[in-house]
């Protein structure tokens, strides 16, 4: 077996972070296989944005361990930095630059010489459709082609590992799709990814992995598909305001649900016996449908994703 191709490209190991008092990142560990898209899923707040600043060393960790190809951060960092694409999740492009030249500039930070940065920029706004943009300043841009600019420039140095701060938050469902069009192109192409977000979709779209994490810790890891049927099963059959009667029904026979606001949810790995359920209790109103992470963020934590 070839060990080097199986090590983790990034391994996190119990990592604190710890501002004063309050513990934004409490215990976290988990571990990224190469061409693997590792998602950490949570609602806002949760710790994901603060874990992945310290792994690409915005900020130090408190305790525990960083390893990105197999180097300690806190050694290797400048190797590792050579390595790695980030974008962050706030628009950090050059206003005064055009669009070429916020390639041009950044591909300057990592050496590359500029006649191969001008043959990569070139390739990256194709890749990008920006084409057509790329005499235009960022302020001429549209929200999702700033945000493929962005992912353009976190790959100029054709990095090991892509680490993308909610990559698509606050587009509209159009450009969430050509967005998501080539995340799609670069994972098949073999790039490592790890990504926040708190789009039930994104994660079961992409990932292979995710962690959800809630107050800086980690609630449940797995393939997604796994950790519905695991937690949530395959259907939910979920009700607005239901008669009491369901309720003590539910508890009596020992049947777990849970509740978000007046709704009631019931899971099941048993279709028939939601379908019964929902004959005997609410015909009218419930509703039966598949079990997604969102239950499971709901079964593990009380809470939903959508904060
Ligand atoms: P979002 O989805 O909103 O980006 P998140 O899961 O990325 O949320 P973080 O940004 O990591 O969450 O924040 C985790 C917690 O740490 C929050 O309560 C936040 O207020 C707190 N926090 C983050 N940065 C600092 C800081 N510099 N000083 C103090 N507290 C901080």
């Amino acid at each position: 077996m070839d060990t080097a191709a199986s090590e983790p490209v990034l391994s996190v190991r119990e990592v604190r972070k710890h501002y004063g008092a309050f513990q934004a990142v409490n215990g976290v560990s988990f571990a990224v296989a190469p061409g693997e898209c590792f998602g950490l899923l949570g609602p806002n707040g949760a710790g994901k944005t603060t874990t992945i600043h310290m792994i690409y060393g915005f900020s130090p960790a408190t305790s525990g361990s960083i390893h990105v190809f197999g180097q300690d951060i806190r050694t290797g960092f400048r190797r590792i930095r050579a390595q790695l694409g980030i974008c962050q999740q706030g628009n950090t492009l050059d206003p005064d630059l055009s669009v070429l030249e916020n390639l041009l500039v950044f591909a300057g930070y990592f050496g590359i010489p500029r006649r191969e940065a001008e043959i990569r920029a070139n390739e990256l706004l194709a890749f990008f459709a920006l084409e057509a943009k790329k005499r235009f300043q960022y302020a001429e841009l549209s929200g999702g082609m700033a945000r493929r600019l962005m992912l353009a420039r976190a790959i100029i140095n054709r990095p090991r590992l892509l680490i993308l701060d909610e990559p698509t938050t606050g587009l509209d469902p159009q450009s969430r799709n050509t967005l998501w069009d080539r995340l799609l192109d670069l994972k098949r192409q073999g790039l490592t990814i790890l990504l926040t977000t708190h789009a039930m979709e994104e994660a079961e779209r992409f990932c292979d992995r995710l962690c959800i994490i809630d107050h800086g810790q980690v609630a449940a890891e797995g393939e997604p598909a796994r950790l519905v049927a695991a937690h949530a099963g395959s259907h939910a059959l979920e009700v607005e305001s239901p008669e009491a009667a369901m309720a003590e029904h539910l508890a009596a026979a020992g049947v777990r649900f849970d509740r978000s606001g007046r709704r009631l949810i019931v899971y099941g790995p048993d279709k028939a016996a939601l379908v019964a359920l929902r004959e005997r209790f609410c015909a009218e109103s419930g509703f039966i449908r598949a079990a997604t992470l969102e239950d499971v963020f709901l079964r593990l934590t009380g809470r939903e994703l959508r904060e």
